[in-house]
This record gives C-alpha cells, structure tokens and sequence, in this order.
C-alpha cells in the first residue's frame, strides 16, 4: 500500500462515523489500525497507538453531548495527535549555522587510524584551521538513496545562502564518484573525490580538510553503503567519523524497505550513533510505516522526505504537517513556509494577505493569489496536499490534472467582481444568481463555481483557526 492509499484510509475511516456510536467509533479505531498495520507500521506501536486513542475517547468524549459536529472534531483531534506522536521523536534536529569569520575555535585532536592493518594514533586537521565548518556525514545502505540526497541536502542548504561541498568517501561501489560529480556539476555545488585513492578515511579526511581551508559552511560527506550491514562497513563508517569529527550524522533510509528498518535502524545507530534520518522513495510505492517506526524505536527526528529521483524532490519533514496532510485536513504553516520560500516580502498582493490571515480574514481574492502562488512553487501535488480538502481529488490526478485544476480556479475568480473577490464569499450564499452568472463568465459549470467557494470556506476556515490559536500570528498546522 502506497502512502497516499494510507492517507485514504485514514480519511475514509474518520468520516465514516456519522452518529457516534459506540460501534461506529470501535470499527473506526479497527480500521485506523489495520490500515496502520498493512503500512508496516510496528505492531507493538499500533497496540500502544489504539490503548491510547480508547482511553482519549473516553475521557475527551464524554462531554461532547450529542453535538456530532464538536464529537468529529475531537476525533479527529485525538487521532491526529495520536498519529502525530507516532511519527514525532520529540528530538530537534542540529541546525548548522554560517561559518563566523572570527572564529577562533582551532582544531587537532587526535584519533586512531588503522594503517596496514596497525592502529596509528593521527592528529586531524593538523593544519590548525579554523574548525567551524558544520561538517555532515552520510551513512546508509547501498540503493538507499545516499548519494542522491547528499545533493539534496547541498541544493537545499545552497539555496539557503550556506557554501556548501560535497565529498565522496564511497571508494566501495565503482562508479560512486562519477554519480556524486555529475549530480554536484549539474546543481553547481563543489565536490571532491578521488578516481585513485581507495583509502575512503583518507578522502574523507583530505576533502573535509580542503573544504575547511576554503572556509565553506557546511561540507556533506558520502561514505559507502553495502548491501547488508556487514562489519567491514560499520568499522569504517567509525574510522571515517572519528576522523572528520562530523557535527551531524544523517542516516539514510530507504522508506520502502518495511519491517526491517528497525533492526536497521538500530545497527546503524549502535555504530554510527547517527542524529537524524532522510526517509527516501516515500513517492511510488513506499509504505513508509516500517520506516516511520523506526523512528520512534531510535528516539531520532526525520529532517527530510524524498519524494522523488529529481534534487527537487525534496521535503522538509514536520510531523504535524505529514499527518494533516494523510488526514487531508489541509497544514497552513507548510503552506505559508512554502509561499516564504519564494521571497514574496516586497509583493503587495502577499502582504495583504498576510495581514487578512493575521486577522483571521482570508477573502477570495487572498486564495486567488495563494494559488498563484502554489503554481510558482511546485510540486503541486505536494502542495495541494496542504489545502484541505484537495488531496482526496488530487491524489487521483496527476501533477498535470493538478496544475490544470488550479489554473481553472484562478481563471473562475477572475470572473468574479472586486467587491465578490475582497469579500468572505457569503453573498454567493444569500445570491445564488451570483453563481450563475460567475459561470456563464468564466464559461465553467455552476458546479465547479461552489467547488472554488467550498475550498475557499475551507481555507478560510483554516486560516482563522490559525489566527485564533497564534494571536502573535503565526499561524500553525494541525487541527484545533
Ligand atoms: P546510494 O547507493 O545509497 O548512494 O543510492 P543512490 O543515491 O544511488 O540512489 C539509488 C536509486 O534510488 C537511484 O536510482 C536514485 O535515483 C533513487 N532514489 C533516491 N532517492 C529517491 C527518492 O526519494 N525517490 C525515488 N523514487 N527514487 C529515489
């Protein structure tokens, strides 16, 4: 089962409780744990998962009355926190800084290298350079992704404004070097490697050093992966990091790889005492749960998806915005990081609606702009993610359907008059004909005019649920 089948039945399983009942709820909290199960999630985490949301129903629940609407929501309130806790460690990741000129910080400690087979004791970086580069290492299993989210991770922080290298320590599979040079020229990022060296401790040591000297902020270094944990690959993954001295160590995972990213992740962890994870492949066919356990079994955050082969395919992972994505319940504060990703701090249209949302106000004319917004930032199957309500739809179309769909409703508002555009969209309700003749402007059905005013309510609603929670305004996903 793919991750956006996991998705769907979550959502099919929340709202198929129509009265409340007893049974309706029991059969809900089945469904929720089969779907969990056959996602690979652990069993002992769905069993503590369902204890959990029993003992929340019953305590939260009790003083809903009869009202369904305040019952649903606090459902899916107990659901979602439940879920959230699943897949969050409760561990910030390290976040690594500029490298400060005045830095005084020097280097030299020593560390054992294994030469010809003796143990050296070697001073590191004994050229006494300034040592505030935040220096990554990679580690993972061979197919896992490593070498592709090494450039990921440079594109991502590159675009940040960090000076960032990339060094290939893989002397263990052929053609390792080559892949994270082409990948390096193609996204303009310095690399180092070697074609004839195959000491990888030794690359990894020259490269992080030639890196240092040329004072780049963060230098992200690729050591080799096998096809199965094997000793050889754990002691030099040691010799590597007692070298370079990481400051972060990410393991890479493949999201697919089920039931068996415990035992994995917890190798790994015993070696390489890794801080965080790259869950890679969770697009196709990835059911993600194994991985997601794994997570909680090493008490270690996921910083990252892979959503894709492409260096774009990259997405930042917060708990609460990969469950209110599953849950399709829409997640404001991705989206509003997303749309300040494009550096929209001097676009008056994006001011204005900043300043709506901070008042819990979001006007047609606030969601036309943010949809054209969503069609510069791409993925959009990504993003439609985050609006409530789109995912269901979306996850059955394509990025093309997707981006058409958008298109269209932007076009539907242009149709629409200033004074329809800057108000809450309630004069559609109290004057029908206003639909009616938005259609016959835009040449689209009534039908598709209400689908625009529906995802609109819902946006709307969203964003003053935001604005209620965060009166300093800052809004925050998740339902409330
Ligand atoms: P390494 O051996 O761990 O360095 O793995 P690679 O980076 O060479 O990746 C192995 C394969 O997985 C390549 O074909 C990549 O294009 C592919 N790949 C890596 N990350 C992702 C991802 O997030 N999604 C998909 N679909 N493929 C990925």
């Amino acid at each position: 089962m793919v991750l956006a089948d996991l998705g769907a039945r979550l959502r099919g399983a929340l709202s198929s409780v129509e009265s409340g009942s007893d049974e309706e709820i029991n059969q809900m909290i089945k469904d929720i744990c089969s779907a969990l199960l056959e996602s690979d999630v652990n069993i002992k985490l769905v069993v503590k998962l369902r204890d959990n949301i029993k003992l929340k129903i019953k305590s939260d629940l009790s003083t809903s009355g009869n009202n369904m609407n305040e019952k649903r929501k606090k459902l899916q309130k107990i659901i979602y926190d439940e879920l959230c806790g699943l897949v969050d460690s409760h561990e910030e990741p390290p976040k690594p800084t500029k490298l400060s000129v005045n830095s005084s910080k020097t280097s030299g400690h020593t560390v054992t290298k294994i030469i010809n087979g003796k143990k050296v004791k070697v001073t590191a970086n004994k050229n006494n350079v300034k040592e505030s580069s935040y220096v990554i290492m990679f580690v993972g299993l061979q197919g896992s992704g490593k070498t592709t989210s090494c450039t990921k991770l440079a594109v991502y922080y590159k675009k940040r404004g960090f000076k960032v290298g990339l060094v290939c320590a893989d002397t263990f599979r052929a053609g390792a070097f080559d892949q994270l040079k082409q990948n390096a020229i193609k996204a303009s990022i310095p690399y180092f490697g070697s074609y004839l060296e195959q000491d990888p401790v030794k690359i990894a040591n020259e490269g992080v050093e030639k890196f240092k000297q040329e004072k780049f902020d963060i230098i992200i270094v690729d050591t080799s992966g096998r096809h199965r944990q094997e000793q050889q690959l754990f002691n030099e993954m040691i010799q590597i990091s007692e070298m370079i001295a990481p400051s972060q160590t990410i393991m890479v995972m493949d999201g697919s790889i089920g039931q068996a990213a415990e035992s994995q992740a917890k190798a790994f962890k015993e070696s390489a005492n890794f801080g965080s994870i790259i869950l890679t492949k969770m697009d196709g066919h990835a059911k993600g749960g194994g991985a997601i356990s794994a997570v909680a079994i090493t008490k270690t955050p996921i910083i990252f998806i892979g959503t894709g082969e492409h260096v774009n395919d990259f997405e930042i992972f917060k708990p609460s915005t990969f469950i209110s994505k599953l849950l399709g319940i829409g997640d404001l504060q991705g989206l509003i990081e997303q749309v300040q990703s494009l550096n929209l701090q001097n676009d008056e249209n994006h001011k204005k609606t900043l300043e709506n949302i901070k008042e819990g106000k979001f006007t047609l004319r606030d969601f036309q702009n943010q949809l054209n917004n969503f069609l510069k930032m791409g993925p959009l199957t990504n993003i439609a993610s985050m609006i409530p309500g789109m995912s269901n739809l979306m996850s059955q179309v394509g990025e093309e359907e997707t981006s058409d769909k958008i298109k269209n409703m932007i076009f539907i508002m242009d149709s629409m008059t200033q004074e329809e555009l800057e108000s809450d969209g309630r004069l559609f309700v109290k004057q029908p004909s206003r639909i009616i003749r938005v259609a016959k402007g835009s040449g689209c059905p009534a039908v598709e005019i209400e689908m625009v005013l529906q995802q609109h309510r819902m946006m709307s609603t969203m964003a003053k649920s935001a604005a209620a929670a965060n009166p300093d305004g800052t809004p925050s996903g998740g339902p409330g």
